[in-house]
């Protein structure tokens, strides 16, 4: 049986698209081919490549407007240190929310000066800090959209007059937003796009070539550009996957759509844990995230009465990072609605039975 799926990543993704991509590792488009072995040069997966960057761009409205969409190798982290080569001439601001912006801003610091701007480290990462403000003086602004471990989302971003960059691995294609405020978007695929393996990178051409550094071609945004996301074999499978999921969201009614579900489970969520006695929300209400909501029990006792409900209901994937602790309910979007109201059956069972 199907479970709850409520895991941070990798995720669920959605069944329709579990069962086009098992029947394409058989018989990849009536080829006699399994996808596993074409030739990425093949007509067949460029065709895929193509509609897979197109359609990035279509989603989130960014088409004919000076973006290229790539899929890239070695995860949202080495975009952490490819930004700063490719971006960071003398200093760059980065907004510290995080164990991931934490992690991009050490890859940073290796080719030039990072002023931490509004940090908070004293609240243990609760909230979003919003009173900063950014000069022209520096090269890029950096900031994590959606903060997978302690559950926080940026809600308003800056307005800035030097080119924003934004880490969206958690909540990309979760939420309407003007993607053209940014001028770099990257994501690692396993959450809401596709299957680990491949990285989403989306830039806008006219901030590159500024550095005066020579960048390793790999890593070379302007070289991926020109090599059309090829310059090596690419992850074949991943992005034949999340070509398919980027379908699913598109028959649906694209990022639009999605967000009136996303809205609808984490309402149905975070209702229940301000009704609920017997659970506490991590991050402040008002940074909460539509897709990781972190919670904790307010009496660590019931831990095992909880976690056996949660296995009974079928749930998996509720813990909360090893590093935090917890619980965290990530609510990516193939999530059903039906998955969040079990999950909160489950906590309603909890308070009768406690
Ligand atoms: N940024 C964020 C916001 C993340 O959630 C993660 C992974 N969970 C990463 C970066 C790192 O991604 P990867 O494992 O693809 O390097």
């Amino acid at each position: 049986m199907k479970k709850h799926n409520f895991s941070a990543g990798p995720c669920i993704l959605p069944h329709s698209v579990f069962k086009e991509a098992s029947a394409a590792v058989l018989d990849f488009n009536n080829s006699g081919l399994s996808i596993l072995e074409i030739s990425h040069r093949s007509k067949d997966f460029v065709n895929v490549m193509e509609e897979a960057r197109s359609l990035v761009l279509d989603l989130l409205q960014l088409k004919n407007k000076g973006y290229q969409a790539l899929f890239l190798h070695g995860g949202a982290s080495t975009q952490f240190l490819s930004v700063a080569y490719n971006l960071l001439e003398k200093k760059a601001a980065y907004l510290n929310t995080g164990t991931w912006s934490s992690k991009a801003i050490k890859e940073a610091k290796m080719f030039g000066e990072i002023v931490e701007v509004g940090s908070f480290k004293d609240k243990s990462f609760s909230y979003i800090p919003k009173k900063y403000s950014i000069d022209r003086s520096y090269d890029y602004f950096h900031c994590t959209s959606n903060n997978t471990i302690y559950g926080t989302q940026i809600k308003k971003f800056p307005q800035i007059e030097i080119p924003l960059v934004c880490d969206m691995s958690s909540d990309i294609f979760s939420r309407q937003l003007d993607f053209s405020q940014f001028d770099l978007i990257y994501a690692g695929a396993q959450k809401n796009m596709g299957p680990a393996g491949t990285t989403l990178v989306v830039v806008k051409e006219s901030i590159l070539g500024k550095v005066t550094r020579k960048i390793p071609s790999l890593l070379n945004y302007q070289i991926q550009i020109e090599k059309e996301s090829m310059f090596n074999t690419p992850a074949v499978y991943a992005v034949y996957v999340s070509l398919l999921n980027l379908r699913w969201l598109q028959s649906l009614g694209g990022i639009k759509a999605i967000e009136e579900i996303n809205e609808k489970k984490a309402q149905l969520f975070y209702s229940e844990i301000d009704i609920n006695p017997l659970f506490k929300g991590y991050a402040a209400k008002e940074d909460r995230s539509t897709m990781n909501a972190t919670f904790n029990l307010e009496d660590n006792k019931l831990e095992p009465l909880f976690n056996q409900l949660l296995e009974e209901a079928n749930i998996n994937g509720l813990n909360g990072h090893r590093s935090v602790g917890g619980y965290r309910a990530s609510m990516y979007n193939a999530l059903p609605l039906s998955s969040v109201e079990t999950l909160v059956e489950v906590m309603s069972e909890l308070e009768r039975k406690a």
